[in-house]
């Protein structure tokens, strides 16, 4: 055990947790998305502690939690009619809005860019949090760079005890998959550059048209320049490798009997347990719960051992291409399509 305090969320514990921001220490935090590496974004010696804590690359922006998007204002020199409406409709809640920034975010916290990804977290802790401080907070994933994102304080503890002052316990995170990142094509467009639970059907609500990032389903070419820096990196991957199976569930199993032999286990949709001879885990029966499930299975794998591991793709439609796009970055593109 390293010396990482465990704070839970009574009010004194949060008093603490927002003196130790404001001095300019980082803490794990939960959201209902996943848990964050919480920093005063404005601070650029905290924000490179997060960057150290979790081996971040330094071109990958972090996001800014605020707790109300009116102050999105102090931190960006143009928020477009368009970002109003969404924020009235998703805000707070799980939705990134890419936005120019203004000198007082540093440019270690946008990774080098001249923008800024603005999110009103709806987490009541983490809300309380960022009232109490009074601070913008920069909040990443609070995993080890590469591996599954926390969706508990626990995970955090497995990747963070002892290099950071304190983790929140707030439970287990909400949606489980990090937020739907957008950024304004035009007044009525948006593109998004990383599906979450704002989906691009909901977003159609709000706006004429939702352009997808290629990037969010292919395999960057060798070069090419990634509109979201995140996108380029093999993410959210366990130790075990992931192979990714499109198929039904009966070709599923048969294949993974072909395939099968000592460190091999699979992930499989809740529902198809049932007489399934082989080593495996469930992650959900629809796309909310796996998107619930899949980075607590992915460690759990880890830890039960797994060398090899054959995941039933998900459906890519609504909450499902946000796990869809975990998953295939988890395999490294790697995709068996039967
Ligand atoms: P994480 O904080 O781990 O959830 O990762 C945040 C991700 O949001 C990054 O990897 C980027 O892909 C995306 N992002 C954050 N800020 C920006 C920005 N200014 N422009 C484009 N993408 C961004
Ligand atoms: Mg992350």
């Amino acid at each position: 055990m390293g010396d990482t305090l465990l704070l839970g969320s009574s009010e004194t514990e949060l008093q603490i947790a927002a003196n130790v921001l404001r001095q300019g220490e980082i803490i794990g935090i939960p959201t209902e998305t996943v848990y964050g590496l919480a920093a005063n974004a404005c601070d650029p010696s905290a924000v490179a502690k997060v960057f150290a804590a979790k081996g971040r690359p330094a071109d990958n922006p972090l996001i800014v939690h605020l707790a109300f998007f009116e102050q999105a204002k102090k931190y960006t020199t143009r928020i477009p009619p368009l970002a109003y409406k969404l924020a009235e409709r998703f805000c707070p809640g799980p939705l990134t809005m890419v936005l120019p920034k203004n000198d007082s975010i540093p440019m270690i916290t946008s990774g080098g860019l001249d923008t800024v990804g603005i999110r009103i977290p709806s987490h009541p802790i983490m809300h309380r949090l960022l009232e109490i401080a009074d601070i913008p907070i920069a909040a990443p994933s609070a995993n080890t760079s590469g591996y599954p994102s926390p969706t508990s304080a626990d995970h955090v503890m497995q990747d963070m005890d002892g290099k950071i002052y304190a983790v929140v316990d707030g439970g287990e995170s909400q949606f489980g998959v990090e937020s739907t990142v957008i950024s304004f094509e035009d007044e009525s467009r948006v593109r998004i550059l990383r599906p979450g639970c704002v989906t691009k059907e909901m977003l159609l609500e709000v706006c004429e048209d939702v352009i997808i990032d290629p990037a969010i389903l292919n395999e960057l070419a060798p070069g090419q320049k990634a509109a979201s820096p995140g996108m380029k990196y093999k993410h959210y991957s366990p130790r075990a490798d992931i192979i990714m199976v499109e198929s039904t569930a009966e070709e599923f199993q048969r294949y993974v009997g072909e395939h099968y032999s000592d460190g091999v286990y699979a992930l499989i949709y809740t529902g198809d347990e049932e007489g399934f001879p082989y080593r495996h885990l469930t992650y959900g029966c629809d796309s909310s719960e796996q998107a619930h499930f899949l980075f607590a299975r992915l460690r759990e794998l880890d830890e039960i051992g797994a060398e090899r591991v054959y995941v039933r793709a998900p459906s890519a439609d609504g909450v499902g291409l946000a796990v869809y796009n975990r998953l295939i970055r988890a395999a490294g593109f790697e995709v068996i399509r039967i």
